[in-house]
């Protein structure tokens, strides 16, 4: 049967070929992008000691300024995307909670590249500046009890025999295919620093799949013929209980051995009482940032991160002439207010 008033309707041709059109863009887009800017903080705190703290930004790296396809997720999603467009899915289906960057991330991703989007949330049905995003993008959202989802979220075929023809990915996004883009992160900063390594990379961790993924980057190009310093990963922990550094350990003890650079750990002291929890001397901190240097951070991970750093720098954990590199993973969608 034929739809005269579909074919007569340009306007409906137009709006579908335009949607082609973007989605083409950000297929090319995301394959070759130019790296991120690596730029120096140009801080008196750390001057006054002779280090140098750069900041790989992350943030930058999305369809449009703004965008919760970025940073880390933008880094997280890509192969798995790439992967999805090679098979005959038709939509994308993950998990978190009600503040996941994650699911504001896979909603904004399926809108730009015509995905059908769903995402299961940890706990009762809330209002906030993440989900109503992620429901304009289009994301279908299904509220799940803290139980349920605890038994639920982890049963990849539970979801795929709901939802038949969806690629499903977990929590946080942090699978096999969120690796390959960690790493390249890692390497563009060794490739901008005029093939170098940084004394310390740092990176926030929430699973710790980010930094699992640039401990993977760092070690090819570490090898015997390597030459400059090694660098020392660094993990900031988010989250509350010590478990960062056990949970890592377990991440990379599922890859294939020797394919992680050793030299990283993890500081368990800057969570501020939990994830998404944040102090006075944490606002401060960033009330701080965004004045002196123009620069805006989340309060879920980047802040930690650099509030780490600077309490570090002041502990005198740095040497005189060591270079720091800080990513910028993203995340600023998290500072809207709660509505
Ligand atoms: C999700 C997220 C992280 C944590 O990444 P993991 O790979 O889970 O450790 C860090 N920073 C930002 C801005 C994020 O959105």
């Amino acid at each position: 049967m034929s739809h005269p008033e579909c074919i007569r309707d340009g306007s409906f041709h137009f709006r579908l070929f335009f949607f082609q059109e973007i989605a083409q863009r950000m297929w090319s887009q995301l394959q070759q992008h130019p790296p991120s800017p690596l730029v120096e903080l140009p801080d008196y705190r750390w001057q006054a000691a002779g280090v140098r703290l750069l900041i790989k930004r992350d943030d930058y790296l999305a369809p449009a300024p703004g965008d919760p396809f970025c940073g880390n997720k933008w880094r997280k999603l890509k192969y798995n995307l790439l992967h999805a467009r090679e098979q005959p899915y038709n939509a994308l289906l993950s998990f978190g909670g009600a503040y996941s960057n994650h699911i504001a991330a896979l909603a904004s991703a399926g809108r730009w590249l015509g995905y059908p989007t769903i995402g299961v949330i940890r706990g009762e049905e809330v209002h906030n500046h993440t989900l109503s995003r992620a429901r304009e993008d289009g994301m279908q959202l299904i509220f799940v009890s803290r139980t349920d989802f605890r038994a639920y979220s982890g049963l990849a075929d539970y979801w795929q025999q709901r939802f038949p023809g969806a690629y499903v990915l977990p929590e946080g996004g942090s699978n096999e295919l969120a690796l390959p883009g960690c790493a390249e992160l890692a390497q563009e900063v060794y490739q901008q620093l005029g093939d170098c390594w940084p004394t310390v990379l740092a990176v926030a961790c929430g699973t710790g799949g980010t930094l699992t993924g640039m401990a993977r980057g760092i070690r090819p190009l570490c090898g015997p013929q390597a030459v400059g310093p090694k660098p020392q990963l660094m993990g900031v922990s988010v989250l509350k209980g010590r478990f960062m550094t056990q949970a890592v350990h377990d991440r990379m003890a599922t890859l294939e051995a020797d394919t992680c650079w050793p030299h990283w750990h993890i500081e368990e002291d800057f969570h501020q009482g939990g994830y998404a929890k944040t102090t006075p001397a944490l606002l401060h901190f960033m009330a701080e940032m965004e004045q002196l240097h123009g620069l805006l951070l989340d309060p879920v991970y980047t802040s930690k991160l650099l509030f780490g750093l600077f309490s570090l720098l002041a502990q005198g954990r740095f040497e005189a002439g060591s270079t720091v590199v800080a990513v910028h993973s993203g995340g600023l969608q998290g500072r809207m207010p709660v509505q």
